[in-house]
């Protein structure tokens, strides 16, 4: 038995969209993660969780509040470098990097514009002398 011609869902215009099936959608889950140290300096997480934000406002701070009866402080704030992409190693701004790792490269006195890495990997077998890492920029 068809309704008004309609027996193909097919064929339905596109313009109305998908039909929004009727289902139970589980509570939404905010949460917030808290990093701390305890009053003996331990490192500790905890995450709050609740299912609307103002729930979860309120259970933050709540459990701030008894953070600070206990003697908890707040972990310091992740360093935040001046350039906005968050290089790991800041270094000065045209200053080449060692490829092997050994972090930032220093100006040449004798070649301006050159850079060295004074990293030490070693010592000379026969002299004992300190053996350099031999990156240079411009290689
Ligand atoms: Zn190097």
């Amino acid at each position: 038995m068809s309704r008004n011609g309609v027996t193909n869902t097919q064929t339905a215009p596109a313009t109305q969209g998908q039909p929004v099936p009727v289902m139970t959608i589980p509570p939404v889950i905010h949460q917030v993660t808290m990093r701390v140290y305890d009053a003996d300096g331990w490192d500790e997480f905890y995450t709050i969780k609740a299912t609307t934000v103002n729930e979860l406002a309120h259970n933050v701070a709540t459990f701030k509040t008894w953070l600070k009866e206990k003697g908890y402080s707040p972990a310091p704030a992740p360093q935040r470098s001046a350039n906005a992409g968050g290089q790991p190693a800041p270094t000065p701004a045209g200053v080449p990097t060692c490829p092997d790792g050994h972090g930032a490269m220093k100006a040449s006195t004798k070649k301006p514009g050159e850079y060295f890495c004074p990293a030490v990997v070693g010592n000379h077998p026969q002299t004992g002398k300190k053996l350099y890492c031999t990156h240079k920029f411009p290689a």
